[in-house]
């Protein structure tokens, strides 16, 4: 009888630079490592491409136990028009930590120590533009399908960002995803929009400046409302999603969520997105802790409010799932 196979397709177009290893999907928990603590010496690209498929051999029911996918919930059966391919599509670009911000559920906390960076400079652990040429010279990526996901730290704080986005654009790059806190203005993301290459992620997570500080640490708020007004001018659809991360006793009610809205609506942002911070989507058991009951009101509140303005509102299946079984039931 033939083993059962099984595959990721996360595993066969996503590769991600992370601040502290290169490795294949973006979840940063388990699956294959190609580089451990890189930190920019010369890649061994045989030993790197053979990685992947050594991880690929072990997606079979014999074999699974020993493999670093094992668990993961994006694993599916095979099929037959499941082929391993030697090119990414997605390319996580995530290797530096350095903000000009402090927001209090920012993930990059225990790596950035909190720190707030006001000057750009080179990320701490390793330069992205010589890797990325290596990358396109091994022919690593799909120059017509790539997806670029710039996350970070911040980009205004990152000296080779717009070497980067230069470097993608001389090889081919289908879109470039953004994750910016937007407080500082960038003239090639302005490009990129012109060019329709790039879908802009913000975090505003409040509509006044008060509750901003309070989440961010740094008193920004007009400064970011005023980059999202000058992307946005003249483009019906602004390629840019902004984000509300719903965070207890800070913007959990329903004044803030108005707010947010009806400086939405005046700026003319077509597409948000509603979440909740890591503390409830990754580090509790909720079935042993209690969660607050509101989310759910906040959460319905949210998507009635972007309906009724005419605004597209996404929000992550993870996040949809909780909400759904805690808050909702
Ligand atoms: S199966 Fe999961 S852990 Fe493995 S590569 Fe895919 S997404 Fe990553
Ligand atoms: S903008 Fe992003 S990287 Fe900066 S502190 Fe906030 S969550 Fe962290």
């Amino acid at each position: 009888m033939t083993k059962k196979q099984y595959f990721c397709n996360e595993l066969n177009n996503v590769l991600s630079c992370f601040h502290d290893r290169i490795m294949s999907c973006c979840t940063g928990q388990i699956g294959p490592v190609y580089e451990e603590a890189y930190r920019g010496k010369r890649i061994d690209w045989k030993k790197f491409k053979q990685t992947k498929l050594d991880a690929f051999a072990l997606l079979n029911e014999e074999d699974i136990e020993k493999s670093p996918c094992k668990g993961c919930f994006f694993l599916k059966e095979k099929t037959e028009n499941d082929v391993i391919s030697q090119q990414y599509t997605m390319l996580n670009v995530s290797h530096w930590t350095q903000c000009n911000c402090g927001c209090i559920y920012c993930a990059r906390m225990f790596d950035s120590h909190g720190e707030i960076t006001y000057k750009s400079g080179k990320s701490q652990y390793y330069d992205f533009v010589p890797l990325l040429k290596e990358l396109y010279k091994q022919n690593l990526l799909n120059r017509k399908e790539l997806v670029a996901v710039i996350q970070g730290g911040d980009i205004s704080v990152l000296k080779e960002f717009e070497k980067m986005i230069k470097e993608f654009l001389k090889n081919g790059v289908k879109q470039i995803h953004i994750l910016t806190n937007n407080i500082v203005y960038q003239p090639i993301i302005k490009k990129l929009m012109d060019l329709n290459k790039v879908l802009l992620f913000t975090s505003l997570d409040c509509g006044t400046p008060e509750t901003y500080k309070k989440l961010k640490r740094v008193d920004k708020f007009n400064d970011s409302v005023k980059n999202l007004r000058e992307y946005s001018k003249g483009r019906e659809n602004p390629p840019i999603i902004v984000k509300y991360i719903l965070v207890e006793h800070f913007n959990d009610n329903k004044e803030e969520i108005i707010k947010f809205f009806d400086l939405m609506s005046d700026i003319g942002i077509k597409m948000v997105e509603f979440t909740i911070d890591n503390k409830w989507a990754l580090f509790t058991n909720l079935d042993e802790k209690p969660f607050p009951p509101h989310y759910g009101e906040m959460y319905t509140l949210f998507k009635e409010e972007a309906k009724k303005r005419g605004i597209k509102c996404s929000v992550y299946s993870k996040v949809e799932d909780i909400i759904q079984k805690y808050a909702l039931k």
